[in-house]
C-alpha cells in the first residue's frame, strides 16, 4: 500500500485536482477535517475525545488524528493506498504518518501569492443559485445570473489582507514539511498557474 499527499495553498485549485486524482487512481480522498467531524458525530471513542478538545478551544492532538487515520486505512477501499488532503501540515505529523503508512508521492500545487490574491479577491457568487463568478475571469452576464434571481454575494474574508495572512501562514507551516519530503525524494512541485487540464496532466505524470 502506498499513499499520496496533496497540498497547495487556498485558491490553488486543489479541490478540483483532488477530485481528478481520486477518479484516475481510484484512491479514496482522506480529509482529516471531515474524518474528525464524522467521528464526533458518530460519538466514537476518538470522536468523544476530539470533541472535548474542540469544545475547550484546543487543537486536536496529532495522536488523536493519527488514530483516526490508522483506523480509516484498514477499510477495504484503502487497500491500495489513499490520498491525503490537508494532512500532514507539520513535520511531526509527517513523521507520525510515516510510522503507520508509506507515502510514495507528495504533490504540491504551487501558485504565486499575487495570482492567488487575484483569484480569491475577485470572487463573488449568486445568492440565488450559488453560481460562482469572478471580476476578471468570469463576470456575471450583463442581465444577471441565468437563474433569474441575482443577488451579489462576496465573502468578507476574501479581501487582500486576509488572503495574504492566510498565505503567509500556509508558507510558514508547509516549507519545513516540503523540505522534509524533498529530502526523501518524493516531493513533486506542480506549476498550478496554468489551465486545469495541464495541471492534471503534470500531476498524473508525476504519479506514474
Ligand atoms: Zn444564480
Amino acid at each position: 500500500m502506498s499513499s499520496i499527499v496533496l497540498f497547495g495553498p487556498p485558491g490553488a485549485g486543489k479541490g478540483t485536482q483532488a477530485e481528478r486524482i481520486t477518479e484516475t487512481t481510484g484512491l479514496p480522498q482522506i480529509s482529516t477535517g471531515d474524518m474528525l467531524r464524522a467521528a464526533v458525530k458518530a460519538g466514537t471513542e476518538t470522536g468523544v475525545l476530539a470533541k472535548s478538545y474542540m469544545e475547550s478551544g484546543q487543537l486536536v492532538p496529532d495522536e488523536v488524528i493519527i488514530d483516526l487515520i490508522k483506523e480509516r486505512i484498514t477499510h477495504p477501499d484503502a487497500a491500495h493506498g489513499v490520498m491525503f488532503d490537508g494532512f500532514p501540515r507539520t513535520v511531526p505529523q509527517a513523521e507520525a504518518l510515516a510510522s503507520i503508512t508509506s507515502v510514495s508521492h507528495v504533490i504540491a500545487i504551487e501558485v504565486p501569492d499575487d495570482r492567488i490574491v487575484e483569484r480569491i479577491c475577485g470572487r463573488y457568487s449568486c445568492g440565488g443559485c450559488g453560481s460562482v463568478y469572478h471580476d476578471t475571469f468570469n463576470p456575471v452576464p450583463e442581465n444577471g445570473c441565468d437563474c433569474g434571481s441575482w443577488i451579489e454575494k462576496r465573502r468578507a474574508d476574501d479581501n487582500e489582507d486576509t488572503v495574504m495572512s492566510r498565505l503567509s501562514a500556509y508558507h510558514a507551516q508547509t516549507s519545513p514539511l516540503a523540505n522534509w519530503y524533498q529530502a526523501k525524494g518524493i516531493f513533486h512541485q506542480i506549476d498550478g498557474n496554468r489551465g486545469i487540464d495541464d495541471i492534471t496532466q503534470d500531476i498524473l505524470r508525476a504519479l506514474e
